[in-house]
């Protein structure tokens, strides 16, 4: 078939606009008139500098960041961050409060659980902070703050379940959870019970949040209250293999001089923020075609689409309107909505099931193949079905898969 015939619903690597695949590919072969590739180009050369240089800009208008922030790009993925934070963190933690070794006691760092990526990261940190040597110090103690695991991730930690420890190296959360379909409400719904509680983090606590699912799906909240955001390219912004971070400047130490001072561990030299900074995302080789596509995406969404109030507005009628119809369909018996918490469901990653079995649900997937709707597998290790509707995929298909689903429901 041809894309035109085609509803993407992959959770990521996602579906991008048409007419930027359609620059990127003419970059390919010839940019801007240099009979050269963009991927052909050196990454310190004039041409590259400015793709790269011109991301940051757009990104920054987009999201209104703050001054005091800086704009990195990085490799490694979503996964790489669950450590990188860690590391840089603890660094940071480390040298501003100098006591010596003798006298350290590990800081919590506080993780609130939400599903499978923040459980994810999690793991990450408790390997990390391990003792390197029979009866040292671990570098860190990772705590669940909150959890909503035994309601199987169908529901968001309400505000009197959350437990911030005074003295955290850090506070980390997963913005848009998306295997489970689960996210916080954003800043129009924040008077909901299930709204990240900023308050309740101690002052002075840092907080880190995981976007990469929801990156510029609509406005961040409150950037200025976190410490990092840090998203994986591959689902809003463009191809996998870039990373984008948003960190508050003061976070950029010298982790080398703070693993002198012992009690946390080196930090790989590319996934230092410092070292990353200094050298505006270009300490080594960047991956040169994500960051160029992802370029064009933040163009065509400032220049094309107008900013983000558009298209949250486009977001939301697209996930009022399936999760309306799943309802319905709930309602029939024929399907069931994972997340039950309305308030928490996500913007972005559908998740339900089908009513009836293993045979209702292939005849399901069966019957969107044959119509075009495509990767609406429920990930591996949760299965169900999931309709992931990034900012490329259009109403029209939203649409289009709503009436799929009343044709099923009715009859089946
Ligand atoms: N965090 C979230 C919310 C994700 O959805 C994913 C991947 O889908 C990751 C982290 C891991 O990202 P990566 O596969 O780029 O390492």
């Amino acid at each position: 078939p041809s894309r035109e015939q085609v509803h993407n619903f992959a959770a990521g690597p996602s579906p991008l606009p048409t007419t930027v695949l359609e620059e990127a590919s003419q970059g390919l072969l010839n940019y801007q008139d240099t009979g050269m590739g963009l991927c052909e180009l050196s990454h310190r050369g004039k041409e590259f500098k400015a793709v790269i240089e011109g991301a940051e800009a757009n990104l920054r208008q987009l999201l209104s960041i703050p001054d005091n922030y800086s704009v990195l790009f990085s490799q490694g993925g979503g996964t790489g961050q669950f450590s990188a934070v860690v590391l840089n963190l603890l660094s940071a933690h480390r040298l501003a409060n100098p006591v010596p070794a003798e006298q350290f006691t590990p800081p919590p760092i506080d993780y609130v659980l939400t599903g499978s990526w923040s459980s994810k990261a999690y793991a990450e940190s408790q390997r990390l902070v391990q003792p390197t040597f029979p009866n040292a110090p671990a570098f860190a103690a990772p705590r669940i703050a909150a959890s909503s695991k035994a309601s199987g991730w169908t529901r968001l930690p309400k505000r009197d379940e959350y437990n911030f420890s005074e003295d955290a190296a850090f506070v980390y959360y997963c913005e848009n959870e998306t295997i489970n379909g689960i996210e916080f409400p954003s800043a129009s719904n924040s008077s909901s019970d299930s709204a990240f509680p900023f308050d309740l983090v101690p002052d002075g606590v840092n907080i880190v949040a995981d976007y990469s699912s929801s990156f510029i799906s609509r406005k961040i909240p409150h950037i200025e209250k976190h410490a990092i955001i840090y998203a994986g390219a591959q689902k809003n912004l463009g191809p996998s293999g870039v990373t984008v971070l948003i960190i508050r400047n003061d976070l950029l130490v010298d982790t080398t001089a703070a693993s002198k001072l012992f009690c946390v561990p080196p930090v790989p030299i590319t996934y230092e923020y410092k070292i990353l900074a200094d050298n505006k995302s270009l300490y080594n080789t960047p991956p040169t075609f994500p960051i160029y596509v992802s370029a064009l995406v933040l163009k065509h969404l400032l220049v094309e689409k107008g900013g983000l109030e558009g298209l949250e507005q486009t977001n939301k009628a697209k996930a009022e309107l399936l999760y309306d119809t799943l309802d319905q369909a709930e309602q029939a018996g024929k399907v069931k909505c994972v997340v039950r918490e309305k308030d928490a469901r996500s913007w972005m990653n559908v998740t339900f099931t089908i009513e009836g079995g293993d045979d209702k649900e292939k005849a399901f997937l069966d019957g969107a193949e044959k119509r075009g709707f495509k990767q609406l597998k429920g990930h591996r290790s949760v299965g169900g079905i999931r309709a992931s509707i990034y900012n490329a995929v259009t109403l029209e298909s939203v649409k289009a898969l709503c009436e799929y689903i009343q044709a099923f429901a009715k009859e089946n």
